[in-house]
């Protein structure tokens, strides 16, 4: 779909296997810069690069005019098709230097942060050909120009994109959209996060890895109900928390996701771990002032 002067945005649709017996269906979004070359904000996971191929030929564009894939972070739904792509578009590719170990070296991440069918997620390791960093802009091509903005908290090196003239911004997974499952290192970095994309003005259109395009006065709506979802959180692990100093991180998530209404299937140790970056804060009633 295309949904700017220059962007279009495609929804991949997979599954992913978590247990013998169940399949959890999945999707992430990648974007399209469409100019005199093609330039991609992530690259969705190796086994569906078919469906970036076949949205290029839907516009008449081919795999080899793809100059750029710039990852918002490491993550396999994010950076798993790279290889492919790469191999087949000789494209440049560029992320944040605190992920780069991890395009770089992908069995690190697998060691690291293992995710169910983390092979059939990822195709390989992939040379990263320009780290990037907060402030700077990179120019895809005479006329197209991404600022990068970093955004910690999912991931250490998650960065956000803002395409300059079409003022729109990719979001990766900086931002926990209410009532999905949370997944952070850090809330309060990402809770500093989003306050930073409050901060980015005239943003046209905010695209996030999980979310539909929001357009115009959206923006902000979206921006403000992430951090009341990130308060939301935070009073629930508070009301499941007695004694800071001994929280069993699977019994918190448990507790959290009851509370709140989320599917026990998503609870993972991953969850677990974001819920449990909260505690040292419990003593804050309100996170987001
Ligand atoms: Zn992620």
């Amino acid at each position: 779909m295309q949904v700017t002067e220059h962007v279009h945005a495609l929804r991949v649709n997979y599954e992913i296997r978590v247990s013998p017996t169940m399949l959890v269906k999945r999707f992430v979004y990648v974007y399209f810069i469409v100019g005199e070359k093609v330039h991609l904000i992530d690259a969705g996971i190796a086994s569906r690069v078919d469906a970036i191929e076949a949205y290029l030929a839907k516009i008449g564009r081919s795999m080899h005019e793809v100059a750029t894939v710039a990852l918002t972070h490491a993550h396999p739904d994010h950076m798993g098709g790279l290889k492919t792509i790469q191999s087949r578009s000789g494209c440049r590719v560029l992320v944040h230097a605190l992920e780069r170990p991890w395009v770089e070296h992908t069995r690190l991440q697998a060691v690291e942060r293992p995710v169910p069918e983390f092979e059939r997620l990822v195709a390989g390791d992939v040379t990263v050909d320009q780290p990037v960093a907060h402030g700077e802009c990179v120019e895809l091509e005479p006329g197209l120009e991404l600022e990068v903005i970093h955004t910690p908290g999912h991931s250490e090196g998650s960065v956000c994109y803002l395409l300059q003239g079409d003022r729109v911004l990719f979001t990766g997974d900086a931002m926990a959209f209410a009532w999905g499952i949370p997944i952070y290192d850090d809330v309060m970095v990402s809770l500093a996060s989003v306050k930073r994309l409050q901060c980015v003005t005239d943003v046209a259109c905010l695209l996030s890895s999980w979310d539909e395009p929001r357009y115009g006065e959206d923006v902000s709506r979206v921006l403000r109900e992430c951090l009341a979802y990130l308060q939301t959180i935070h009073e629930a692990v508070r009301a499941q928390v007695t004694d800071p100093h001994a929280v069993d991180p699977a019994i918190l998530c448990k507790g959290v996701f009851e509370q709140l209404k989320l599917p026990a299937v998503a609870a993972n140790a991953r969850v677990a771990q974001s819920l449990m970056s909260h505690v040292p804060h419990l003593a804050l009633v309100d996170i987001t002032g």
